[in-house]
């Protein structure tokens, strides 16, 4: 501050600090943080700051003067029945500040994710837990949601979680007015290579296999993949046996091997080589076939072969391992990190896939992505079901960590286009992300009150002799 021998320009210096506490002090009951970090800034700092950095401060002044940290008002859940795999359920999250809010994805991945669950733990247990509380703690949000629990790694739970804290990132790319990706450092890539689902039927699959991905690289996509043991959806119940595409009603296991075998065969003599090809086994082997088919598939050079082995069987990766040079993806049915973090360390796998939601969402995903990163392991995150919301926070997960490996995509349906504005594009086998603040993404939430959830249902899979087996999603 300066001093003048009258003292009157010490007097109007005193004033001035004055007044700056009382400003100070209003700033920091509004909760700036500009405010408070004022309070330690001695007057002796302002009086030696050049006129460049008096005016940058002004500037960062004037950008948080007024910003409260928003509150938590409202935790609603909004769940959209487009039908089997269209199913999708999205957390929304409103603040005391008007026009803020957000939206995250807690999709339980069908058709026996439980999503009347997921509902009940958002109404019932979060709901309470962050009402009142500052949006801007999203990490300490999110480990006061894992933790209150005490029993960790809950599929239901977990999806909560992710829905609730995920919007809390919606509503901070909001604030900033800037796409989530930029919150976190920015893209390191400029868009994700996906891959998409092609069929093979049951009637010629070599050929319907050829034929359906001749039409999906004509729309520039480079990566296909098939899975194994797809079933109407739509005959699928509790009631009766289901029944698969070609009319039977149980699974073959060795006749879905022979056929899938065989349908590859066509692809590689009917494709470009530069074609990438993948296969989703869906756990649904038992071990040793899981192992024999691994070694089978070497010859085809895979971009990846995803669920060879369920969860509970996963010792038999390293012994796959030992067989081939299958690339090997899992992921999607474990949430917990005891299950998979071994399998990484030991780089037994190539990918990890989880689905997002069910890890607890963008703020889980983005340190297992960086664990992985540390043993050169992938990750392609689970993209089914259709959930616009998670799907860009996959995409941003792409963009922005250094080890992704590829995005799965699965087409939009009108009705899922017309709840959900701002959509992820596709172009030239490339996903490319919505540049708008936070996810991008608007929901149409008197539409999607219309759409009722009302087709979930258990899996029901049975071997020929009636036997239960492992279900797919
Ligand atoms: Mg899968």
């Amino acid at each position: 501050m300066k001093t003048a021998s009258d003292g009157s320009a010490e007097t109007e210096g005193r004033a001035e600090e004055t007044e700056g506490r009382r400003t100070i002090l209003k700033w920091a009951m509004l909760g700036g943080g500009a405010a408070i970090a004022n309070l330690f800034r001695g007057s002796a700092a302002r009086a030696a700051a050049s006129p460049k950095e008096q005016a940058a401060r002004a500037a960062v002044e004037r950008a948080t003067r007024g910003m409260p940290a928003p509150r938590i008002r409202d935790v609603k859940v909004i769940q959209v029945g487009g039908g089997g795999i269209n199913d999708s359920t999205v957390v929304k999250v409103t603040t005391d500040q008007s026009g803020l809010y957000g939206y995250g994805c807690a999709t339980a991945t069908f058709p026996g994710g439980r999503a009347r669950l997921v509902a009940a733990a958002v109404d019932q247990y979060l709901k309470p837990l962050v009402m009142g509380r500052t949006t801007d703690r999203i990490e300490q949000i999110w480990q006061l949601c894992y933790m209150s629990s005490y029993y960790k790694n809950d599929t239901v739970l977990n999806a909560a979680i992710g829905g609730v804290c995920d919007a809390l990132w919606d509503i901070k790319g909001r604030q900033a007015g800037m796409p989530v990706y930029q919150l976190v450092g920015g893209k390191c890539r400029d868009a994700a290579d996906i891959y998409l689902h092609v069929g093979m039927g049951s009637k010629d699959p070599g050929r319907e296999l050829v034929e359906n991905s001749r039409k999906a690289v004509a729309t520039g996509c480079r990566y296909l993949l098939v899975a194994m043991f797809i079933r109407d959806g739509a005959v699928s119940n509790l009631y009766g046996q289901p029944q698969f595409e070609d009319g039977s009603r149980a699974y073959d296991r060795d006749k879905e091997i022979r056929k899938v075998l065989a349908a590859f065969e066509a692809f590689r003599k009917e494709m470009p080589p530069e074609i990438g090809l993948g296969v989703d086994v869906h756990s649904s082997l038992d071990s040793i076939r899981a192992v024999q088919f691994g070694k089978d598939v070497e010859p085809f050079k895979l971009f990846y072969c995803e669920d060879l082995l369920a969860p509970e069987e996963s010792g038999h990766y390293r012994i796959v391992r030992q067989l081939c040079t299958t690339p090997l993806a899992i992921g999607e049915l474990w949430n917990n990190p005891h299950e998979w973090r071994p399998l990484v360390e030991e780089r037994q796998i190539d990918y990890i896939r989880h689905h997002v939601s069910h890890i607890g969402g963008f703020t889980a995903a983005r340190k297992i992505a960086a664990f992985a990163e540390n043993f050169e392991v992938k990750f392609a995150w689970h993209g089914a079901p259709n959930s616009p919301v998670g799907h860009m926070t996959n995409l941003t997960l792409d963009l922005t960590q250094e080890n992704f490996g590829i995005h799965e995509h699965v087409g939009y349906p009108p009705l899922v286009q017309d709840i959900f504005h701002g959509c992820l594009e596709v172009r030239d086998g490339y996903a490319w992300i919505n540049e708008k603040p936070g996810w991008g993404i608007e929901v149409d939430e008197a539409l999607a009150a219309k759409h009722p959830i009302t087709d979930e249902r258990p899996n029901e899979m049975r071997a020929p002799d009636g036997s239960i087996i492992q279900g797919t999603g």
